[in-house]
């Protein structure tokens, strides 16, 4: 089968043919149609974060296919499902963020082209209770961004209390962007969305925004702060300067949701503004099982779109240029099919 594979940080990925894998207890063996490029695998591949992959690894946690084997002990999912690989690949199960509704902040977890390969190939591993699985009418290339830019966004939206009426301002609308102002205007809130691209705020003003500031033309902070200010501001941007601008164009009493994760590590909060103000700063990491499980059913029943292009993996390397240039609309997804 063919792979593409991180050997090195910050070098081009290698496209590999490797044995197929064979289903070990609890997994499945996936026959990849559609696989996203997300930005957290770039991340990956340059080895940004604090905590790295181990190379040689196969990036790709938004992958789409049928499952063709299932290994000793898999109930949930049989032969020919269709199910959607997601970056919570396994997590124990046991302990207490698992057994309280938090199996994201499981200590033990294992993550889907990450620590453990993931399917950017033509076929991957899953273990069969964590795979999604994709409702009939959901298409494999629409599920596969729903695996992470859906659900994590969908999971940022409602850990920061968003309802209706509330001013959310979505700082960044790239793959996760262009999902998160979605299920804000779900959540009955007026957006405003912040990028530094005509093109990407055109696509927020055609899923819906109220409002659009690019912020090289103008600071976001003093377009939000003359709109009333945010009521939960969601930073999804690359650039730490974006996360810095979202607190600063909150209101009183409003929450910052982190959610991008730029290789550079740091910001600067003060500390008296965010205790008078009663500021709520939160961190949220995809979603759990449950979460994806609602992203396919809102998708199903017709209330998001993802948009998406095509493109093949041995172009992979293009492709992960084309996104850290900005120059894809929302989300790129290699076909396998
Ligand atoms: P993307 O490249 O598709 O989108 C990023 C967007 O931010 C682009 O539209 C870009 O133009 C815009 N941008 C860049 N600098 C900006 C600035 N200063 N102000 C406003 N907009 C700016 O990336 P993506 O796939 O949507 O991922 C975004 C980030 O989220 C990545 O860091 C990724 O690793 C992270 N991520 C986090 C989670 C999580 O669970 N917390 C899950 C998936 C991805
Ligand atoms: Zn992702
Ligand atoms: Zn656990």
């Amino acid at each position: 089968m063919k792979a593409a594979v991180v050997r090195e940080f910050k070098q081009p990925l290698v496209l590999e043919d490797r044995p197929i894998p064979e289903p070990g207890p609890g997994q499945v063996l996936v026959k990849i149609e559609a696989s996203g490029l997300c930005h957290t695998d770039i991340h990956a591949a340059n080895g940004d974060w604090p905590v790295k992959p181990t190379p040689p690894f196969v990036p790709g946690h938004e992958g789409v296919g049928i499952v063709e084997r299932i290994g000793d002990g898999v109930t949930r999912v049989r032969e020919g499902d269709r199910v959607a690989i997601p970056w919570l690949g396994w997590a124990c199960g046991e302990c207490e963020y698992c057994t309280t509704g938090w199996e994201t902040l499981c200590e033990l977890q294992k993550n889907s082209g990450y620590s453990v390969d993931g399917a950017w190939g033509e076929y991957a591993l899953a273990y069969g209770s964590f795979v999604g699985k994709v409702p009939g009418g959901v298409d494999s290339f629409e599920a596969a961004p729903l695996a992470c830019a859906g659900v994590t966004t969908y999971k940022a939206v409602k850990v920061s209390g968003a309802r209706s009426s509330d001013l959310v301002a979505i700082f960044g609308v790239g793959g996760l962007g262009h999902m998160a102002l979605q299920y804000a205007q779900i959540a009955g809130a007026h957006v405003v969305a912040v990028d530094l691209l005509d093109e990407k705020l055109q696509m927020a003003k055609d899923l819906g925004a109220a409002y659009t500031v690019n912020a090289r033309q103008q600071d976001p902070v003093a377009a939000i702060k003359a709109l009333g200010g945010a009521d939960v501001a969601i930073s999804l941007a690359v650039s730490p300067k974006a996360f810095e601008q979202a607190y600063a164009s909150l209101r009183r009493g409003g929450t910052l949701v982190f959610v991008g994760l730029p290789a550079d590590n740091e910001i600067r909060l003060p500390i008296f503004q965010t205790v008078l103000n009663g500021t709520k700063v939160l961190g949220s990491i995809v979603g759990t099982r449950i979460d994806l499980q609602e992203v396919f059913e809102l998708h199903a029943a017709g209330q998001t779109e993802v948009l998406y292009e095509k493109r093949h993996l041995d172009d992979v390397n293009d492709a992960i240029r084309e996104v850290e240039e900005a120059k894809v609309k929302a989300r790129l997804v290699f076909d396998l099919s």
